[in-house]
């Protein structure tokens, strides 16, 4: 008999919302991750590890307008968020349902009509959104220096989450609902357990065994090289079928007592991002401040260079203080996004290995809970949800 009926092995916001899907479907599941036991309640593994705690944590599918099925998922992903806050609690979930505002600034023709398309798409496509003007984009953000001029849009169902809190409650409720989580040495994976014919039966963990005849992993950027160390040798194909990306983010300290910013928002070009943070604060990124390497040795001065420029569109942003003494006030973080070889998720089981079904995607936080659904239907059932057809692992091998 084995122990469990799922093993799922990574306890970021994928694995977590997994190991609850397959809890509530009555599963017996075991979440297992290797970063010690952390978070506001402190029942989630994960620590300070793994890219869901280093994450703009902005759910949407407005910026997925390249691919039909793509964007689908991504709107069932945001979709899915408000019915789990149904259940579990707006509140309690870390869900913030604030909208996201993007916009281009006079003269920057090319993002206007990039923005007119991206509405007229999203329209098509049943996602709400509205056109901007400067008068509506001034009173939804009034702390935001806007061009006269300025025309954007508002994605009002996109949201952010406070992503340690939605693991933490997700974790919880594994456990509530019978599950086990284990973090720490005891919950770090060293290899899987095959029987005669190659199919998986389980996890070597933290000096122990579990078994289960389906091992779901999790494994956010460490996928590819942890699956390869514990498979064979090309029995996931040859080709790669994961970059890692890294990306960083700096929290500032509360801004209080105003909400300088109320949205998720997206300047002009589109690269550069902020959004309000559970404690007060701003969480700032911008794609073209990302270093190349995992640690890099300028982190304080692009850290420094960014806030330089939240600061020009949030005048009110430390208030008087210099921007070196509000930098030293401020977290931080390298997060490295898992980046699929063509860039869009991949979910299912792996049909050289028995038993192994892997989730790993960008946009994370927006799908990792209804992922999660999507696998413990499948897993339970047997049958694959036809909206997975165009995202197995497969298709990459
Ligand atoms: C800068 C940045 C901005 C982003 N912005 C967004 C955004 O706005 N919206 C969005 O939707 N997504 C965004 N993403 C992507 C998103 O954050 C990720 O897709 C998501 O967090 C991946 O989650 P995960 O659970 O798959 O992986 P992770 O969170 O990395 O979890 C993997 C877990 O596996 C555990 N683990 C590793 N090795 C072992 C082992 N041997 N045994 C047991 N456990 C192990 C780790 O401890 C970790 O907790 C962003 C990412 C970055 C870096």
């Amino acid at each position: 008999m084995n122990d469990f009926d799922a093993i799922v092995v990574g306890a970021g916001i994928v694995g977590a919302g997994a190991a609850f899907a397959l809890a509530r479907a009555n599963a017996r599941v075991a979440l297992l991750d290797a970063g010690p036991a952390a978070g506001p309640i402190g029942s989630s593994p994960g620590g300070e590890r793994g890219t869901s705690r280093a994450s703009f944590a902005w759910i949407n599918a407005t910026a997925k307008t390249d691919r039909e099925d793509y964007h689908r998922l991504n709107a069932r992903g945001a979709e899915h968020y408000r019915a789990l806050a149904r259940e579990l609690g707006e509140a309690r979930l870390g869900l913030h349902p604030t909208g996201m505002i993007a916009w281009a600034n006079p003269g920057d023709e090319g993002r206007r009509q990039a923005l007119r398309g991206q509405v007229e798409r999203l329209r098509e496509w049943s996602y709400p959104v509205t056109p901007l003007d400067t008068d509506a984009l001034r009173a939804l953000e009034p702390h935001v220096a806007l061009s006269p001029g300025a025309e954007g849009l508002l994605a009002y169902c996109d949201a952010w989450l406070d992503v340690p809190r939605a693991v933490d409650l997700l974790c919880g409720e594994v456990r509530r609902r019978g599950g086990t989580v284990i973090a720490g040495g005891r919950g770090r994976v060293t290899g899987l357990l095959r029987d005669e014919a190659g199919a998986l039966r389980g996890v070597e963990a933290g000096g122990g065994r579990l078994t289960a005849p389906v091992v779901v992993t999790a494994l956010g950027p460490d996928t590819e090289n942890l699956l390869r160390a514990w498979l064979g040798p090309g029995e996931l194909g040859n080709r790669a079928f994961l970059a890692r990306r890294p990306g960083l983010l700096v929290d500032t300290p509360d801004t209080g007592p105003f909400r300088l910013v109320r949205h998720v928002l997206y300047t002009g070009d589109n690269a550069f991002h902020l959004r309000p943070g559970p404690s007060g604060g701003l969480r700032i990124g911008s794609e073209d401040a990302d270093p190349e390497s995992e640690a890099p040795d300028d982190a304080e001065a692009r850290a420094l260079a960014l806030l330089a420029r939240a600061r020009a569109l949030v005048p009110g942003l430390g208030g008087d203080a210099p921007l070196e003494t509000l930098a030293r006030e401020c977290t931080v973080r390298i997060g490295v996004r898992p980046v699929p070889a063509d860039d869009r998720t991949i979910i299912g089981p792996v049909a050289s290995v028995r038993g192994l079904y892997v989730i790993v995607t960008h946009s994370g936080v927006t799908l990792g809970p209804y992922l999660g659904r999507l696998a413990a239907e499948e897993i339970t059932s047997g049958k694959m949800p036809g909206r997975l057809a165009p995202f197995r692992f497969d298709r990459l091998a």
